[in-house]
């Protein structure tokens, strides 16, 4: 304590001898002794002028000689005593200098402004004169040359622009009055300032604004202030000019962007609200109704807009006839099981590398193009079965032109048949039969003729109007016919595009690829779609990166009716979404965020209104429906979609499933919350669990279960459901190895060099190869060698050499999951 009297008497000191504040620019660089001094200050104010020090002042500052720092002596002290007192004198004759010139200026100021009041009268008055001598002279001149038709307005105008004069001076009057009472406002608070460094603790900004400095800052700010001043007035004389603006108000909005699209301050909106009961910052959002209250209080009119504006930017307008192109029609191939609808697709495909297409073609895509003898492009797609069709259907997405319903000549129509017959009905798609597998002996094609009768199929052959080809996919005979049927029903549809337009188009697949990530094929259905642009396709939007034509090659645009595969997604679209180009990625990411906060919300009023249902069900009778809860992951979309509709199809009055969710891709830990919260079992269909899912798993005891078959999982789940669990076989994991380097050993193929992480190898279990947690191959090992050795066993952490039974496709950072039957009781 005593050593802070003795530095800030120092300090006094050092800067006494400054003009202006002392003890600011002392405070502002000692502000640890502040309050002390402010103590002391406070006694020593009331002097009137404080010329000579007194002890009793003297005495709280270092008069007690115990007090003092060592090494001061009396004279010393005495010393500093006086120029502290000086100072402090010389402080209070300044607060005196300045008060005097405070007042100065303000009767300067009041003279100035008498002045400039004085003129204005006398310009209003000038003007009035002027107004009055050029109206009397306007009449004079009418009066006499009323005969001659005189113009008064040459003597009209130069009043008016007398007038116009005056008024531009009376504007900035305004103004300049505005800063002048500003200015003395201004002297107020400085007056403040000045009783607060006396009376207390200083902030570093009072300590600026006193001193030499400060002076000329406040010359600046004076400037700025008039600048402000004079901007505000003519931004008031805008504001009142201007007409009420039209706020486009979301469904909700926070209250800084409402200020901003109000034009108004955000304080004042906040204050507003305040005034209206509510509370909230300006980063909080307020819902529409309260907005609008407010939009209204501030004059401005209200144009309420949906969330759903934000897909407004995909451009919808109707294309001009001229601008129309025929295109390629798109065709599915439906029909029973094995009555050969592969077949035929592959057939067709080989058809064209007869054709004249150079090498092989391996499908690349589940659609591809050909051209038919007569010149005319087919586009064919191969992925959807029935329940794709259906499900694309219902996401809005139409992509086919013309179904051809594959029915065997040595079957009949078979339920798919119908099924199939149903749909393309359903579709208003018109229909082409294929008989097909007419190369067998017991083929019997007009029996499949009068069958499809009995579902109002009237076949050319028998006088009706649905085209019918015989055709067999083995010898390839009659498929010429088919595509000419096709071509010829195409041309009957007049399908048009425009090609020059941004492009829209269907997912027809889409899925995570190990190193590509997200991919789509996509459908184009009107426009050209080319690298770079950017899209929303369902919840997902994305750039396009790169375009991959049927064929696997790279492609720099693609037309109407082409199929792509597009690169560049932000994440996995479902078959069925549909692909629009729009302007900007901040659109782009807009819709999409809209769409995926929408699609939550149904999902949470789907998941309320079955509760809600089971409710009734419950009130209604007192036995209710079992649900049995799953999750559904699988490899593509196509899978999980054939899964989830397999699972509705399952449960009688008394239980049945329901898929909480399904997706694309690894099992994660967000799907095992889920499961866990719904106590589902999460099954995997050609996917796996990844580490973290494992292990949450594992401590939440979920069930994961994963299949290749979709049949045993359809098995499965309807014994699950029907509660006929019975003990049997199950696979059990036993290990999992990474595959750290792939060796090519003669004889053998390949060798891949793994690292035992989890468990055990052994070499009579089963195995899979994983990438990136999918499904590549399963199969058997070949051999399982330590070093030169071949092991029955490799234990966890240990090295070994592995190579599959008839696969060769391994690589370097690989999980092969080895895993063993056993039979167990189930629980699903
Ligand atoms: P999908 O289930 O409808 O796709 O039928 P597939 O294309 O897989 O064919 C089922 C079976 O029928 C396969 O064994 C084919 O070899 C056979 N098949 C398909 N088309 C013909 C055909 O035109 N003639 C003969 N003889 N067999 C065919």
């Amino acid at each position: 304590m005593s050593d802070s009297d003795g530095k800030k008497t120092l300090g006094v000191r050092g800067s006494g001898p400054r003009s202006g504040s002392v003890k600011q620019s002392f405070s502002h660089g000692r502000t640890k002794s502040v309050v002390v001094e402010t103590k002391r200050k406070r006694v020593v104010m009331p002097k009137p002028t404080g010329a000579k020090p007194e002890g009793g002042s003297a005495a709280p500052v270092g008069g007690d000689p115990k007090k003092r720092p060592a090494g001061i002596t009396d004279a010393e002290l005495e010393r500093r005593m006086k120029a502290l007192q000086a100072a402090k004198s010389r402080e209070v004759e300044e607060a005196a200098a300045r008060e005097a010139e405070e007042k100065a200026r303000a009767a300067e100021r009041e003279r100035r402004r008498a002045e400039i009041e004085a003129k204005e009268r006398e310009e209003k008055e000038r003007e009035e004169a002027l107004k009055a001598k050029a109206e009397e002279d306007a009449r004079r001149l009418a009066d006499e040359q009323a005969a001659k038709n005189a113009p008064p307005a040459p003597a009209a105008d130069p009043a008016a622009a007398q007038a116009k004069e005056a008024r531009g001076p009376a504007r900035t009057t305004p103004a300049r009055k505005e800063t002048d009472t500003r200015e003395a406002d201004r002297a107020k608070p400085k007056g403040d300032t000045g009783d607060k460094r006396r009376s207390g603790k200083l902030t570093v900004s009072q300590a600026l604004r006193g001193g030499e400095g400060g002076r000329q800052r406040s010359m600046a700010s004076m400037k700025r202030q008039q600048e402000r001043a004079r901007r505000k007035a003519m931004g008031e004389s805008q504001d009142r000019e201007k007409v009420t603006r039209t706020v486009q108000l979301p469904e909700a909005i926070t209250v800084s962007e409402l200020a901003n699209r109000m034009s108004e301050r955000v304080a004042a909106v906040v204050k507003a609200l305040m005034n209206n009961g509510m509370m909230v910052t300006q980063t909080q959002t307020i819902d529409q109704d309260t907005a609008e209250l407010i939009i209204e209080e501030f004059g401005h009119k209200v144009q309420r807009v949906s969330d759903a504006d934000v897909e407004q930017v995909i451009e919808q307008v109707q294309d001009d006839p001229k601008d129309l192109k025929p295109r390629a029609p798109i065709v599915t191939i439906m029909g029973h099981v094995d009555h050969g609808k592969t077949s035929i697709l592959d057939a067709i495909r080989k058809a064209r590398v007869v054709h004249g297409e150079a090498g092989g073609i391996t499908q690349h895509i589940g659609a591809y193009q050909v051209e038919t003898d007569g010149g005319s492009a087919l586009t064919f797609l191969d992925t959807p079965g029935h329940a794709a069709f259906t499900s694309m259907r219902s996401r809005g997405a139409q992509v086919t032109d013309i179904v051809v319903l594959v029915v065997a000549a040595d079957d009949a129509v078979m339920p798919q048949t119908i099924e199939a017959i149903n749909h393309a009905k359903a579709a208003k798609v018109p229909m082409i039969v294929a008989i097909n597998k007419i190369d067998k002996y017991e083929a019997n094609p007009d029996k499949v003729r009068t069958d499809l009768l009995q579902h109002e199929i009237i076949v050319e052959k028998m006088s009706g109007d649905v085209q019918d080809v015989e055709v067999s996919a083995t010898t390839g005979q009659g498929l010429p016919e088919l595509l000419e049927a096709i071509a010829l029903q195409s041309e009957l549809l007049e399908l048009k595009a425009n090609a020059d337009r941004p492009a829209q188009g269907a997912v027809i697949e889409a899925k995570l690829d190990v190193g590509r990530g997200p991919v789509a094929t996509v459908l184009v259905q009107n426009g050209t779609l080319r690298q770079g642009d950017i899209f929303v396709v369902g919840e997902q939007w994305g750039k396009v990166r790169a375009l991959e034509n049927d064929k696997g090659a790279r492609v720099k645009e693609a037309g109407p009716s082409v199929p792509v595969e597009v690169l560049g997604l932000n994440g996995t679209p479902e078959a069925g979404d549909v692909l629009n180009v729009v302007a900007t990625e901040a659109q782009a990411r807009e819709i999409a965020e809209y769409r995926q906060s929408a699609a939550k919300d149904k999902r949470a009023a789907a998941g309320a209104a079955v509760t809600l249902e089971q409710m009734m069900d419950k009130a209604k009778a007192d036995e209710s429906v079992a649900e049995l809860p799953i999750l559904v992951k699988a490899d593509v979309q196509g899978s999980a979609e054939a899964i989830v509709q397999a699972m509705e199809k399952i449960g009688n009055e008394e239980v049945r499933v329901r898929v909480l969710h399904y997706g694309v891709g690894a099992i994660t830990e967000t799907d095992v919350g889920l499961a866990e919260a719904s106590g589902a079992p999460v099954i995997g269909f050609n996917v796996r669990a990844n580490a973290s899912a494992r292990q949450t798993a594992n401590q939440k005891g979920v069930e994961i279960r994963y299949y290749s078959v979709i049949y045993d999982l359809v098995d499965d789940v309807k014994a699950a459901a029907s509660g006929l669990l019975s003990a049997e076989v199950r696979e059990n994991f036993i290990g999992y190895a990474e595959i750290k380097e792939v060796f090519k050993v003669s004889k053998v193929g390949n060798v891949a060099g793994c690292l035992i992480t989890e468990g055990t190898a052994k070499r009579s279990a089963g195995v899979r190869l994983l990438r990136e947690n999918v499904v590549i191959h399963e199969g058997t090992l070949k051999t399982l060698k330590r070093f030169k050795d071949e092991v029955a066993s490799v234990p966890s952490g240990q090295e070994c050499g592995m190579a599959f039974e008839n696969y060769e496709d391994i690589r370097a950072g690989d999980v092969i999951e080895i895993f063993e039957r056993e039979e167990v009781e189930r629980t699903l």
